[in-house]
């Protein structure tokens, strides 16, 4: 992965069918990139399109989230599609938070949410 940013992708528990979904319809897109994902939702990806280049890393609420946040701040990140569950009090809130946070400090281009992460993805057809 050295050198070549990543597109990251972390959904909540109630967002991961969409999330499959969407790495589904946009396999192509994603299949040029590498993605980097929190442990679950990179499982769910790969389950629904196997051949997408997916790093796991722990789950969001070991410390993914945080992961993720640390390779934003290290430049390795350039795309971040986080499919967040407004309706469910998470553990980790925190470092959801905090991952936000350094996304907007780093002006990483983030969708919250599945109709901004279309609108997100289709500009990445390069
Ligand atoms: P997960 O982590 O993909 O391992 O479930 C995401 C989260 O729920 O924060």
């Amino acid at each position: 992965m050295a050198g070549e940013k990543c597109i990251a992708l972390i959904a909540h528990d109630e967002k991961k069918d969409a999330m499959a979904a969407f790495a589904r319809r946009n396999r192509d897109t994603l299949a040029r990139r590498k993605i980097v994902a929190t442990g679950t939702t990179g499982g769910r990806v790969l389950d629904a399109a196997p051949d997408l280049d997916v790093t796991r890393l722990k789950s969001g609420p070991l410390g993914g989230d945080q992961q993720i946040g640390a390779m934003i701040a290290t430049g390795q990140i350039d795309t971040l599609i986080f499919f967040v569950d407004p309706l469910t009090p998470l553990p980790h809130d925190v470092d959801v938070k905090a991952l936000m946070r350094l996304a907007i400090v780093y002006d990483i281009p983030m969708a919250l949410n599945e109709a901004t992460a279309e609108k997100l993805i289709s500009t990445l057809n390069d």
